[in-house]
């Protein structure tokens, strides 16, 4: 090798790629970003496929976030479409939008009774409260109790059931309590401020991020046949390495799951095309009450591909994280026992000078991608001092 890297990033999604920026960037590094799938951008990859409709490789991906310095930090990468997503759960063939609004009422209940539940909604918490439903099913009035068993029965619990793979008794309360009925006329799925979809598309954005002459990047290399580790040293080609280590891959494959492996839910997407220029009225349809996938989405409704007379669907079926070579672990599975290995693995990276574990998989959280994007930032912060 003729190039000495200060830095390995190791993963090039969200996390690995605005670290590998960052460090290249405002510190002048040298860096190299291993990536062991044939593509840039992680989990938000898109590309055009053969029925040239822009789709979402693993799974629909909309952009949204609180964070003023994550909005700013993507906008010199990409230009934004506006774009506010909308979901509709089938409920037996009616469509309801989710979250459960004051429109949703009308969709569920019909005008007359929607209008008298939107009344004592307004009465007893007042206009524009975001109300848990738990807070629904403790109340006196009988109808805003059949509320709630509405929601719970109807747009949370087979949905829950097949994401995570549990029975209705397995099912955590508090994450229940936390299902919102929106007090208002309101039927965006996301509230934060600054919301929409990269112009053109995601990849692109990661390019753009990419771009620059202190970044090199490795694709189709897993980084188990370049870095591996000798004690607590780690050892980059087969020599010491000691400079800085971003990996954004599974923390307990990193470790040769010495510990055990940790808990996913994977996902497996199904794409169909049709020859109609719309397949649903919505960007994503939720299937609350029946069927085996959870969602259906259009991809033309999120990127705003205008294509006459053809459109590209994907299916999401949810199922167990085998660790099997053609799964991806996408969901961590929150829990106590998950939470304990985790640490020990974490502990173990710990003590690893200049290693650091950063994203959704090497932190096992379900971040968001502006999660991700604050998360690489802040890291950089913190190593750039
Ligand atoms: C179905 C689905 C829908 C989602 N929708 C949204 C959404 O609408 N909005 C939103 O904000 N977020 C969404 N997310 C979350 C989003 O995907 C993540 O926040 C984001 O992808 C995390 O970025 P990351 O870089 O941490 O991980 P990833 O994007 O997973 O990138 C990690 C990369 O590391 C590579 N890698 C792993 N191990 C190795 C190794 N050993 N060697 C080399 N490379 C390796 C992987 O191939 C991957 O490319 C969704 C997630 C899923 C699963």
């Amino acid at each position: 090798m003729d190039r000495q890297y200060d830095c390995l990033v190791v993963g090039c999604g969200f996390a690995g790629a605005v670290a590998a920026r960052e460090l290249a960037e405002r510190a002048g590094k040298k860096v190299l970003v291993i990536e062991k799938r044939p593509h840039i951008g992680g989990g938000a990859y898109d590309f055009v496929n053969d029925d040239t409709v822009l789709v979402h490789r693993y799974g629909p991906h909309i952009f949204h976030t609180a964070s003023g310095r994550v909005f700013e930090y993507l906008k010199r990468f990409t230009r934004f479409r506006e774009y506010s997503h909308e979901v509709l759960a089938d409920v037996h063939g009616r469509l309801i939008p989710v979250p459960f609004n004051l429109n949703s009422l009308e969709a569920a209940f019909g005008t007359q009774k929607g209008d008298r539940l939107k009344e004592k909604l307004v009465g007893a918490y007042g206009m524009g409260r975001r109300v848990a439903i738990s807070e629904l099913r403790g109340q006196t009035d009988g109808e805003l109790r059949e509320l709630y068993e509405y929601v719970y029965n109807n747009i949370f619990l087979y949905y829950t059931q097949k994401q995570w793979g549990l029975s209705p008794d397995e099912i955590d309360p508090s994450v229940t309590a936390r299902v919102p009925v929106l007090i208002a006329h309101d039927n965006r799925y996301f509230q934060d401020p600054y919301q929409g979809m990269p112009l053109d598309g995601y990849t692109r954005l990661f390019e753009n991020l990419l771009r620059h002459p202190n970044i090199d990047l490795r694709l189709n290399t897993d980084s188990g046949a370049v870095i591996s580790l000798l004690g607590t040293q780690i050892l980059f080609d087969g020599a010491p390495f000691s400079g800085i280590v971003v990996y954004t891959g599974a923390a307990d494959e990193f470790f040769g799951y010495r510990f055990g492996r940790l808990h996913y839910r994977t996902l497996d997407f199904v794409f169909e095309t049709y020859d109609r220029t719309w397949y649903q009225q919505k960007g994503t349809v939720n299937y609350t009450v029946d069927r085996d996938y959870t969602r259906i989405t259009e991809f033309k409704h999120l990127t705003g591909q205008q294509i006459d007379g053809k459109t590209t669907i994907m299916k999401e079926y949810p199922r167990e994280y085998t660790g099997s070579a053609d799964e991806t672990p996408y969901y961590p599975v929150a829990g106590e026992e998950s939470g304990r290995l985790y640490e020990k693995y974490k502990d173990l990276a710990g003590k690893i000078d200049r290693f650091y574990l950063l994203g959704r998989l090497a932190e096992y959280k379900y971040y968001n991608m502006d999660a991700v994007v604050e998360r690489a930032l802040s890291l950089c912060d913190r190593i750039l001092g």
